[in-house]
């Protein structure tokens, strides 16, 4: 019987997990040029933890977690996302009583979501985030806002859009629901299943509503901005004018609300700007109560989460940085049984030295050795014949420039040392790239 893979979920493999283990790398160089630090949590956490931080009106608490009871009877949930276990995390390890504030963390990780799978939307998919917590100033929002599109930048991507929109303090926010309560309550017969549940439990929620039918009747919804406090308002306007000193364009989108129920003050999601629209590639928020709301205390934060997998597709498409492609340092190639075993005792040497090494173990025409050292993206083919045998002596081939030399046994390691230096130095150049 063969065993699928389970829906929504797909493996990485070769050299889509390079390019993937590149984006990663970059996004982590990133983090820290920001002082950052890593943090890693759990997959399973307790699923009241969701239920209090994601909150009960969002989809993904409603519709797409992941939630069973584990032997002991106890209700556990495969994350969603991340955020909610660094606050879980910071309050079990008290970070913020030895730690100095802000506390900045970030993350990589798989995440979990039970969702219609479609383009660029998976069951198992990866966040790079992070999350700066304990600083009130308007500045850190705007550092956060600033790291995610340093991201993009990093990754050659540069048809990018930030969209932004703030959420209000606590009290604008309270006016603003109670004027969508208004509203919405003289259309919502007209208005799809989720929205009549959203009203009772969050009418914000009802603005993210995606069903086609719905979305005139929120267009005419009042706005945020209207309700916003003159401190919500004055904070906001700082936030676009700091990151205007800094280059940073946004569009404002008074519709923006994102789907989890902790953001409070800004709010801002990263698109392409041309090409096909796969969703955000990433958003996040500041969000006032998250800590204090799974047992911390009053601190304040902002955090932001990019989808590893919509990075690598609007990368692979959009970007001209080339992802180096790992391959063997040197590929051993052996005609017979015999060479095979002298190669094979030279290969734990030179892996021994810190040589990235392949070999063929079943015989077969050099013809197709070399091609196999191609396809595995080799610098150099070495080959043993019956003369090197009798010689002690090595054949060495740069793939790349198809140059052939030979090289004594007992001079392999520093021989090899140089000419893989000058290959390296050749593909600094920018001329011989891999792949
Ligand atoms: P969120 O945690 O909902 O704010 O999402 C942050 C980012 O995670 C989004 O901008 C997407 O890039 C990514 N993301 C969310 N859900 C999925 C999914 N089901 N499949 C792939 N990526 C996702």
């Amino acid at each position: 019987m063969v065993i699928n893979p389970v829906k929504g979920t797909h493996d990485i493999i070769g050299e889509e997990a390079n390019t993937y283990s590149a984006i990663e790398y970059n996004c982590r160089i990133v983090a820290e040029l920001f002082g950052y630090q890593e943090i890693r949590t759990p997959i399973i956490e307790h699923t009241p933890l969701f239920l209090r931080s994601v909150g009960e009106s969002s989809d993904i608490v409603t519709k797409e977690m992941y939630t069973f009871d584990d032997k002991g009877g106890r209700s556990i949930t495969l994350r969603p996302e991340l955020t909610a276990g660094v606050m879980r995390s910071i309050v079990s390890n008290k970070l913020y009583a030895n730690t100095d504030l802000p506390l900045k963390y970030f993350y990589i990780g798989p995440c979990f979501r039970y969702e219609r799978p479609q383009a660029g939307r998976y069951r198992q998919f990866h966040q790079f985030g992070i999350e700066a917590i304990g600083s009130t100033s308007y500045l850190q929002d705007v550092e956060v806002i600033a790291l995610g599109k340093r991201v993009l930048d990093s990754l050659g991507l540069n048809k990018v859009k930030v969209l932004i929109n703030s959420l209000g303090d606590d009290a604008s926010r309270e006016n603003y629901r109670a004027a969508l309560k208004e509203y919405f309550a003289k259309h919502i017969d007209q208005m799809c299943e989720d929205c009549k549940r959203r009203l009772e439990i969050n009418p914000l929620r009802i603005l993210d509503c995606k069903v086609p039918e719905d979305r005139p009747i929120i267009e005419g919804a009042p706005k945020m901005k209207d309700y916003l406090s003159d401190e919500a308002r004055g904070r906001f306007e700082n936030i676009i004018d700091a990151l205007k000193k800094i280059d940073i364009e946004v569009e404002i989108d008074d519709t923006l609300v994102r789907g989890l129920d902790y953001y409070t003050g800004v709010v801002f999601e990263y698109h392409m700007s041309e090409g096909d629209d796969v969703g955000a590639i990433g958003g996040g928020g500041h969000y006032n109560n998250l800590l204090k709301e799974v047992g911390g205390p009053d601190l304040e934060g902002v955090g932001l989460s990019f989808g590893l997998e919509r990075l690598f597709y609007v990368f692979s498409k959009e970007s001209n940085e080339q992802i180096y492609v790992n391959g063997p340092d040197f590929y051993l190639m052996g005609m017979d049984q015999f060479a095979i075993e002298q190669n094979f005792t030279l290969a734990n040497i030179l892996r021994g030295t810190g040589y990235a090494i392949d070999m063929n173990y079943e015989t077969k025409s050099f013809k197709s050795l070399f091609k196999i050292a191609d396809r595995k993206h080799s610098k150099f083919a070495v080959i043993v014949g019956e003369d090197e045998i009798k010689n002690a002596q090595l054949t060495v081939k740069n793939l790349k420039t198809q140059e052939q030399t030979t090289v004594k046994v007992d001079d392999m390691l520093m021989v090899f040392q140089s000419m893989l230096k000058e290959y390296v130095e050749e593909l600094e150049k920018g001329e011989t790239f891999n792949g």
